[in-house]
């Protein structure tokens, strides 16, 4: 942390908040926010894994006061979203859905675990093929899909891609993969939401995957 930190937190989920609040207004159908710090590790009382307020989980509060009523929040973050969870677990309302590579930092997500109704944990095995985490994105999805969200908050990680260096390469997603994803997501809220979709920047390491990658999502979002 340096002295700029607490401003740069605290604009990281400002951002989220108000893009949110454009779109529950109707001033815009999505949103893509370029924030650093990310916000997913940063359970309510604890900052960790770089993150000190937990973007996205106060974005979904946010959302919900802007009477969207049912949100959910898809997170892709080759890391699992342990403070998103830990906020939003067993809140009416809310459902968070979590890929993660297995085994991984923070040790968090299994499928197994032990976990509120409305929190889904996926998982992709260390060193998958990207057709595998498509497969376990799409099972993802359906049930995100049968939550018929009003809106649907994005933590929108890169580190899956094959040239990440904090991921180490334990998937081998491509900027392609998570085009992908993000279309997947974008026709779940097509049928339920409006299309409404608010998605935030987590993790990516490998500055030039993380642009390419972000690129494709950023146009995957605006194709409709
Ligand atoms: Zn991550």
């Amino acid at each position: 942390m340096s002295a700029g930190s607490l401003q740069a937190a605290r604009r990281a989920a400002g951002a989220v908040v108000q893009a949110v609040r454009d779109v529950a207004a109707g001033g815009a159908q999505r949103a893509f926010c370029a924030v650093r710090p990310p916000g997913h590790h940063a359970e309510p009382g604890l900052q960790m894994g770089f993150c000190l307020f937990s973007n996205v989980a106060v974005a979904a509060l946010a959302a919900q006061a802007a009477g969207l009523r049912k949100v959910a929040v898809v997170d892709f973050d080759i890391h699992h979203g342990n403070g998103t969870q830990a906020a939003l677990g067993g809140r009416p309302g809310l459902l968070f859905a979590s890929i993660q590579s297995w085994p991984m930092w923070p040790g968090t997500g299994h499928p197994s675990e032990l976990v509120p109704d409305n929190v889904v944990n996926a998982i992709s095995p260390d060193g998958a093929e990207p057709e595998v985490w498509r497969r376990a994105f799409e099972r993802l999805m359906d049930r995100v899909d049968a939550f018929a969200p009003d809106i649907i908050l994005v933590s929108a990680g890169f580190d899956a891609h094959r040239r990440d260096p904090v991921g180490h390469g334990s998937q081998r997603l491509e900027a392609e993969d998570f085009a992908w994803a993000t279309r997947a997501i974008a026709d779940v809220a097509n049928r339920h939401a409006k299309g409404r979709v608010v998605s935030s920047l987590e993790g990516g390491y490998d500055l030039e995957a993380l642009g390419q990658s972000a690129l494709a999502h950023v146009r995957a979002l605006g194709e409709g």
